[in-house]
């Protein structure tokens, strides 16, 4: 025991010297020009600033996406907007930027401690481990070796900072805006402008009461057990860049059910009343925002004294370790994994929860439900059934198979998706319009085709890709291309790349459905105000910036065969026009 707990001191102590180490080679103008020249291909120091803003901007966002992508990058566009003229256009995706502060995922994302006891145990929990060809052996990384990413990296806790500083007041300015001022964007502004920004932003932040902690801690606990007990299906997830496969229970799908049928239960029981929760949503949100910086630490510290496998590194430097995380698979035991809790079980079911408190809080102030509410609360409920049908799926996909867990994506899950994206819903209770049978039924019935279109892209592709092209596509053959690259270690892959049916229509057709769906279930607010329709103009900006970032980091990856794919199918996301 007292030889593990030092060997874990030793290793936090060495990733301590390391970002000292670290830090003070960050004097080295020299080195950092030369770093600057080889990283970044020689782009001037303005060009940089913009681009690393806006790339650690858009990373802080990441989680405001759901599924799993290379980044979403609203504060990456905006980054890009704003350096007017610079940088024509660099393969700019989550796994860029990372590769840049972090060369290989597989060399420089180091295992504390690879083949320890505790290390091995871990990788028994995770599955199959399998030392991968891909994976070089492990090395602790020293001063020395280091990649002295100094300027991108200062530049990076410049842009983080500012962000931390201004994502959890937006949260709380949006709920009282929403809550308090009717909806009007201008009205907080009025409050703030009369008051000062700090003193009228104070005015307006509710403390953690203990009512919050009881209903958070209550949610939380009870996600907890049924991720742990509901029997479910045992699922691999792709092979880790350390050669682990981690091995899940899919159980999603139950654990929604349960979740919602509970949550009614006790309202109808009058066991519980929902409205509570919105009576205190402005409390969850202070104490979400505060809770999950503490969670925050905890994921770092676990990170550096007890990693649950060898996908962990540290990057030599806190902050970053903080911020991008430390761990590809943490897990409390053997069980219980904390990404599909804070992105699933939290982040995306606190979604449904909070659809439905919405619609019950409207009936109890006003003995009934609005129209408007009635489809917003049914296209949201439906939208994230499909995500929980699909949640197997979305463990393949970036925000796990890639994302450590750390502050950008953990913090988003757990705070702005509850707060940000179910915020149309929060908009109506005050605003129950009425649409009539006839634009409520067009309403309802144009966002569950936008559903089941954006879900039957994705499930096009997978299935397309696991049946390695033996598969029919709207009732054909599919076309498609035989793309092969390269790996970082040099071995040459083929992957098959589907250019029909919706993957014949553009090249990332799916988002269309995607940013309609939200639309819709926005569009019963009508347009009193701008506020409600927030989510939908965000997600606009990210998926057509990922879009763009997706296609670079393609067409980096397949080359020639990614050419031969856009000439096949010329458009990025919409037909005919972009
Ligand atoms: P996907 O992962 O579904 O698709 C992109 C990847 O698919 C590419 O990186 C490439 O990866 C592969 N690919 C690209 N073209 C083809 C092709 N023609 N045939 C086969 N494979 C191809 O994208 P996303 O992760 O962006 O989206 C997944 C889901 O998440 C979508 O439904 C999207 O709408 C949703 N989403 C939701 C957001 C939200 O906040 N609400 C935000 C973003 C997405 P490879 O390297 O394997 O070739």
């Amino acid at each position: 025991m007292a030889a593990a707990g030092r060997s874990r001191f030793l290793a936090a102590q060495g990733s301590w010297a390391r970002a000292r180490a670290w830090l003070s080679s960050a004097t080295s103008t020299q080195g950092s020009n030369a770093l600057r020249a080889a990283v970044h291909g020689g782009e001037s120091r303005g060009d940089l600033i913009w681009r690393i803003y806006g790339e650690a901007a858009a990373y802080w966002l990441h989680p405001l996406r759901i599924w799993g992508l290379p980044r979403p990058d609203l504060l990456g566009a905006a980054g890009r907007a704003l350096r007017v003229g610079a940088l024509a256009s660099t393969t700019t995706n989550h796994a860029s930027l990372h590769s840049k502060i972090f060369p290989s995922q597989s060399s420089r994302l180091l295992p504390h401690r690879a083949r320890s006891r505790q290390g091995e145990e871990a990788l028994d929990a995770m599955g199959k481990p399998k030392p991968s060809s891909a994976a070089p052996p492990p090395t602790r990384p020293s001063a020395a070796s280091a990649p002295k990413t100094v300027h991108s990296a200062l530049l990076t806790y410049t842009s983080m900072l500012s962000l931390l500083s201004l994502c959890p007041p937006f949260v709380i300015l949006l709920w009282y805006t929403m809550v308090h001022a009717d909806g009007s964007v201008v009205r907080t502004y009025e409050h703030l402008r009369d008051h000062g920004l700090l003193e009228g932003l104070k005015a307006i932040w509710p403390m953690p009461t203990m009512a919050a902690w009881k209903i958070i801690f209550g949610f939380a606990l009870f996600e907890a057990v049924l991720q742990l007990l509901l029997p479910g299906k045992r699922f691999e997830g792709p092979i880790s860049p350390s050669g682990n496969v981690p091995v899940y229970k899919a159980n999603g799908l139950q654990a929604y059910a349960v979740t919602l049928v509970t949550y009614l239960s006790m309202w109808w029981f009058g066991l519980f009343n929902p409205a509570i929760v919105y009576d205190h949503l402005g409390e969850i949100y202070s104490a979400l925002v505060f809770g999950s910086f503490v969670f925050c630490i905890f994921l770092y510290i676990k990170g550096h004294v007890a990693p649950s496998s060898s996908d962990s590194g540290s990057s030599g430097n806190a902050i970053i370790d903080f911020y991008w995380g430390m761990e590809l698979y943490p897990r409390i035991g053997k069980h219980f994994d904390i990404k599909v809790f804070t992105n699933c079980r939290f982040g995306m079911m606190s979604w449904a929860v909070l659809a439905v408190t919405y619609c019950i809080k409207q009936y109890e102030m006003n003995g009934r439900v609005a129209d408007s509410m009635l489809v917003n609360t049914a296209l949201m409920l439906i939208y994230v059934t499909k995500f929980f049908w699909w949640e197997s799926g979305y463990w393949c996909t970036m925000d796990i198979a890639h994302d450590r867990a750390g502050f950008y994506i953990c913090w988003g899950c757990l705070v702005w998706v509850p707060s940000i994206y179910t915020s149309p819903g929060m908009y109506l209770v005050n605003h129950p319009v009425n649409l009539g049978p006839q634009l409520a039924v067009s309403i309802l019935l144009a966002g569950i085709l936008c559903i089941y279109i954006n879900y039957d892209c994705d499930r096009q592709r997978q299935e397309f890709r696991r049946t390695n092209g033996k598969c029919s596509i709207w009732g054909k053959a599919p076309s498609k291309i035989v793309a092969s690259y390269q790996t970082t270690a040099g071995e040459t892959k083929t992957s098959l790349l589907l250019t029909s049916g919706w993957w014949g229509l553009s090249r990332h057709f799916h988002y269309v459905p995607e940013i309609l769906s939200a639309f819709f279930w926005t569009v019963p607010a009508l347009f009193d105000h701008f506020l409600p329709y927030f989510y939908v103009i965000f997600l606009t900006i990210l998926l057509l910036d990922r879009a763009k970032r997706d296609d670079d980091r393609c067409s980096s990856k397949y080359g020639k065969y990614w050419k031969m794919y856009c000439n096949k199918v010329p458009y990025r996301v919409v037909p005919g026009i972009y």
